[in-house]
């Protein structure tokens, strides 16, 4: 029986939903992830690739919380659509992209907390805009009615400038709950995939495949579609979507960096902001600024040149909404430090602060998630792969 015979044997042809596996599945789209895995441990081609081939190869059925690890585990490169000699319009219909991205999206709504949560990840970029429109419109509101409009719109300088907007405590109150919030739901997220995909709690306790997570996510390993780099508009691969992810990843954890420092400031050596442009809480955010103007932006523009084929099965909209908010928060925050002394300074940290607000509330609900999902499955992936 010759190699094609033998797949069209095992696995059937087409998309699936019926061919492939007799394995129940709870979607279709985990029936076609099944059939795929199936014909791509038959093939092999592309076990350099990236790890999801590897962890396929361990083996030889793939339950629900299986797929949901391979399919987190994607970094969506794109090489393996390319590469593959059945992708459509191949009868087998073979896109492993697009079926891993369908799934990866799917998880992100069973993972979710509260489980009533589950449908706002359908409907995400409608979501986030209100959510973001609603949280700026409270805070505009809540300036005006704690201060006057005198005040909101008035000219403020020096140490505790902000806070005749308003007072440090209410900020601290506020955005510590949206924070404490957002770190419960993803917790909570976090506990449902581990089970999910058969790993033990203690498991993460496992230092070196931790630390080897780490170092994978940290140059975004995977995403290098086997060492040449991804394809995003055509089959010539290139790093330049890696490079953007890199400047949005490191730029939000500047930002992050520098409002940490900004609190040590403020508690531990009792200096109000805003600071001087020469402190670390300012040359950090500056600097992360930059790289989440720079990254998303790189990010949003790969997305609409992306070929249509490799964008099948991702959630344009979610993508979308996730990155114009981390642009926004970048803007709205490098604009409140050059203006900060001018009469504008009151609207545009309403403005900074609603959307950043919006992020934290927001982003247990929206594309935030892949990058923690996809950091346990690097986990397990090390696991299984590199420390066995
Ligand atoms: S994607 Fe195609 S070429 Fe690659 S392993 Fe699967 S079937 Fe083979
Ligand atoms: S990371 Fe790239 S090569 Fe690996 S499965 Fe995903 S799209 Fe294919």
């Amino acid at each position: 029986m010759n190699e094609l015979a033998f797949l069209r044997d095992t696995v059937g042809s087409g998309p699936a939903g019926t061919a492939g596996s007799s394995a129940q599945h709870a979607t279709p789209a985990l029936a076609e992830a099944d059939r795929l895995m199936t014909v791509c441990n038959s093939c092999r081609y592309c076990e350099g690739l990236c790890a999801v081939f590897p962890a396929m190869e361990m083996r030889r059925s793939f339950s629900d919380g299986d797929l949901n690890y391979l399919a987190n585990l994607c970094h969506n490169c794109g090489a393996c659509y390319y590469d593959c000699q059945f992708s459509p319009p191949h009868e087998f219909s073979v896109h492993v992209p697009a079926a891993l991205a369908q799934v990866r999206t799917e998880s992100y709504a069973q993972y979710v907390w509260p489980r009533a949560f589950a449908g706002v990840f359908a409907r995400n970029g409608l979501f986030i805009a209100i959510a973001l429109a609603v949280a700026v419109a409270i805070f505009i509101a809540g300036f005006v009615a704690w201060t006057d409009p005198g005040v909101l719109f008035g000219t403020h300088t020096g140490p505790g400038a902000f806070y005749k907007l308003m007072p440090h405590n209410t900020m601290v109150l506020i955005f510590g709950a949206a924070a404490l919030f957002a770190i419960l739901a993803i917790g909570m997220g976090v506990r449902a995939f581990w089970r999910d995909i058969g790993e033990p709690d203690g498991a993460l306790r496992d230092t070196g495949s931790v630390w080897q997570a780490i170092k994978d996510a940290g140059r975004l390993r995977h995403l290098g579609g086997g060492g040449a780099g991804c394809m995003n508009d055509s089959e010539r691969a290139s790093n330049r979507r890696r490079s953007y992810h890199h400047l949005t990843f490191y730029g939000f954890m500047l930002c992050f960096a520098s409002t940490s420092m900004a609190t040590l400031y403020h508690y531990l050596l009792g200096m109000q902001a805003p600071y001087p442009w020469y402190d670390l809480p300012v040359v950090l955010g500056t600097l992360g600024g930059i790289g989440l103007v720079i990254g998303p932006i790189g990010l949003l523009h790969d997305k609409w040149r992306r070929d249509p084929d490799l964008s099948e099965g991702t959630p344009f909209g979610m993508d979308v909404a996730f990155l114009l908010m981390l642009l926004l928060t970048s803007i709205t925050g490098l604009a409140l430090l050059v203006l900060r002394a001018t009469p504008a300074m009151g609207l545009l940290l309403a403005l900074h602060l609603g959307v950043v607000f919006a992020l934290f509330v927001t982003m247990p609900y929206g594309k935030f998630v892949h990058g923690i999902y996809r950091f346990l499955a690097l986990v397990r992936a090390a696991r299984e792969l590199e420390h066995p």
